[in-house]
């Protein structure tokens, strides 16, 4: 697959991510995601957009074709960067990414919520991970999986043990295989929408796993001693169908 160069991946997270930062915003009180969209005009499709995500992914419908195709190998020299929403995992190099509709997308963060932000079939989890991906003329598609409490996996303790103090960026392991964040071959959950932070952008193509991984209660309790609570609730799916790939 062809992969975006450094620059246009930096480029893009970096005005994902001042954008997100130009107005306060958080998850309580009267900044939280209730007000989000009176914050900043920047902001408004918070409130008023009907593609926002997350959703509760229930009442799919069977569609053939429908999955990306995942390349979620390796990244190496991974950074970590923190602020007062979570923490973000990038990389010097990239070996991951995916193909959607013909098109290739390239990772260019992950990220952790606690609690979930995608439910299914009304139920949320203790965890959830987003990588995001980005095509060469800008969009966005994010897989979503979630977690479940169980066997330590054996690399969150290495992500956590990597995470610095708020405002702050690190280092994190040399390699990290993606694969062992990934459910076996499965139908997944796939459905357009938003980015879940302010501006809350309508330019997600999201793809998110019925089957939760598991964590270990240590390693859930460690990551929400440290990031508490950054799930925004579900919104209304409105008009959207979600699918279920076969
Ligand atoms: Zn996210």
């Amino acid at each position: 697959m062809k992969y975006l160069s450094a620059a246009t991946g930096l480029a893009l997270a970096v005005s994902v991510s001042a954008l997100a930062t130009a107005e306060e915003w958080s998850y309580h009180g009267d900044t939280g995601p209730g007000y989000w969209g009176s914050l900043s005009e920047d902001f408004a499709v918070c409130s008023v957009g009907t593609q926002q995500s997350p959703i509760d992914l229930a009442g799919a419908i069977s569609a053939s074709g429908a999955a990306p195709a995942l390349m979620m190998n390796s990244i190496s020299d991974v950074q970590v960067s923190r602020n007062a929403h979570g923490v973000t995992y990038s990389a010097e190099s990239v070996d991951a990414g995916l193909t959607l509709n013909g098109i290739d997308f390239t990772l260019l963060q992950f990220h952790f919520h606690a609690r979930s932000e995608h439910h299914i079939n009304g139920e949320d989890f203790p965890l959830e991970v987003h990588f995001v991906t980005a095509s060469e003329d800008g969009a966005l598609a994010v897989v979503g999986v979630m977690f479940e409490e169980g066997d330590a996996h054996p690399d969150l303790d290495a992500l956590w043990a990597a995470i610095p103090a708020e405002n702050e960026s690190g280092e994190g392991p040399d390699s990290l295989s993606l694969e062992r964040f990934i459910p076996a071959d499965e139908p997944v959950f796939r459905y357009e929408g938003s980015l879940t932070t302010p501006p809350c952008s309508e330019i997600v193509s999201w793809t998110v796993f019925p089957t939760p991984i598991e964590a270990s209660a240590e390693q859930i309790q460690a990551f929400t001693d440290l990031v508490e609570d950054n799930a925004r609730p579900v919104l209304p799916a409105h008009r959207r169908y979600v699918l279920l790939s076969d």
